[in-house]
């Protein structure tokens, strides 16, 4: 028997969790899969890229996520299409940018009947599911809801003969996800199953026991910085959970593809700014994106630029499945599976709108009049257009990657390629003003004041 037979028998029956990940990927990719994969999305809301370990930050925040992450392919340059959840997590899922889906901002649901990467493996027999729990995720909100078999909203927990109501976290969403895998995984059919945890979103809660492995001593901090690492400490815990009870089933462990992001990063002081939303930089757009399936895919990272908005097309292009119709992300399954080189001059495009929508007024209107900012970005150059003022911004990130930059350069200065990405998305709010109308109730609407959303 070949060593590496040995080992990854040894890492099967005796590995601890999370081990088995990393050994059975240790071998060059099998190409071979038993049968349809399971996928398994994690996405974590507000999670900046620069502060995992795993993508160098100095505290040990996040050592589950950084050993999945190194299982697999850890993408370096990963930006999400629209810093705010909604919008975001909808342009994950169908491969569309914002105004073309409609859901600009949270509150607003995007167009109903849309291709989605759930949809999609729906239709070719997959089980799937999602366990949301953050308030613009809600269906009445997001519209994400019929994609899904099973949408389940994890939004408040109760406590004490369910006199006492505290928002859910990070437990409560495992706690609904591995009650729907212990039922439904390992059956006849393959499984897609969505998480999304609410942690590191504001208003960082202190997580004591966390602040302590971290380092920061036990009494509760004021520091919002380091209550936000607290918070991805916790989140993290949590997602080593998740993985454990996956990695105690090792046939399955190898027939599930891991996809692990964000929905968007947050501002922590850089630019005078705090939380996320109506800005362009980087520590808003920035996000991890991971991709682990030991069976598959040996362990690498991704240079090349990626958007949020490929994440539909890849697992799609992995699976060997149908795409979504044309323009809609990019495949990098041939580059994760060492078939391509990594796509060469590479452009990834932005938008920013207000923050949320919240019943008042008319929704065609919010839609049409919430943009605030457009970003392209290739090459390291980074070009911004702020509204309404038109105030044009460009960076060179190679050399300043804080975008302290160059001062703010007329408007009718902005790249032919600027003004068209513009003129794209402001044809594509007056369409999508006649999408679906809001349906935000006054909790929901409380809610997301609640989280900082401002109408
Ligand atoms: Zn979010």
């Amino acid at each position: 028997m070949p060593t590496l037979r040995i080992h990854r028998w040894l890492a099967l029956v005796a590995a601890p969790a999370l081990a088995l990940l990393a050994d059975v990927a240790v071998g060059a990719p099998s190409g071979a899969s038993a049968g349809p994969a399971n996928v398994l999305l994690l996405t974590v809301d507000t999670l900046r890229a620069d502060r995992l370990s795993g993508y160098g930050y100095s505290r040990r925040t996040s050592p589950h996520i950084d050993r999945l992450m190194a299982a697999g392919v850890r993408f370096d340059q990963a930006r999400t299409v629209e810093p705010l959840t909604g919008p975001a997590m909808t342009s994950m899922l169908t491969g569309l940018h914002p105004h073309e889906h409609g859901a600009t901002r949270n509150g607003l649901p995007m167009r109903p009947g849309l291709p989605s990467l759930a949809r999609t493996l729906d239709a070719h027999g997959w089980a799937t599911a999602a366990f949301v729990g953050t308030w613009p995720l809600r269906h009445r909100l997001s519209g994400l809801g019929e994609h899904f078999q099973t949408y389940e909203e994890v939004l408040t927990r109760r406590r004490w003969f369910g006199l006492v109501r505290q928002e859910a976290n990070a437990d409560d969403v495992n706690e609904r996800a591995l009650a729907w895998l212990e039922a439904n995984a390992g059956r006849r059919r393959p499984f897609f199953l969505w998480a999304h945890y609410v942690e590191p979103h504001a208003p960082y809660v202190f997580h004591g026991e966390q602040a302590a492995r971290l380092g920061l001593g036990k009494g509760a901090s004021a520091d919002k910085s380091d209550r936000y690492d607290t918070e991805i400490a916790f989140v993290d815990a949590a997602i080593g959970e998740l993985l454990a009870w996956l990695e105690a089933r090792p046939a399955l462990a190898r027939s599930t593809m891991v996809v692990l992001t964000s929905d968007h990063g947050e501002s922590l002081g850089e630019h005078g700014d705090w939380g996320h939303g109506r800005t362009l930089y980087e520590p808003a757009l920035r996000i991890p994106l991971g991709v682990t399936w030991p069976d598959r895919l040996a362990p690498r990272t991704v240079a090349a630029p990626a958007s949020l908005r490929d994440v539909a097309a890849t697992v799609l292009g992995l699976l060997g499945l149908p795409p979504l119709p044309a323009g809609r992300g990019y495949d990098w399954s041939g580059v994760l599976e060492g078939r391509r080189p990594e796509p060469a001059g590479r452009e990834t495009r932005h938008q920013a709108h207000r923050g949320a929508f919240l019943g008042r007024g008319d929704a065609r209107e919010a839609r049409r009049n919430g943009l605030l900012a457009v970003a392209r970005l290739r090459g390291g150059i980074k070009e911004m257009l702020l509204l309404p003022s038109s105030r044009r911004r460009v960076f060179d990130l190679r050399s300043d990657p804080a975008e302290q930059g160059r001062a703010a350069e007329p408007a009718d200065a902005a790249t032919a390629e600027l003004a068209e990405w513009l003129a794209a998305v402001e044809l594509g709010l007056a369409a999508a003003a006649d999408g679906p109308g809001a349906q935000v109730d006054a909790e929901s609407a409380e809610q997301l004041r609640a989280l900082g959303y401002l109408d």
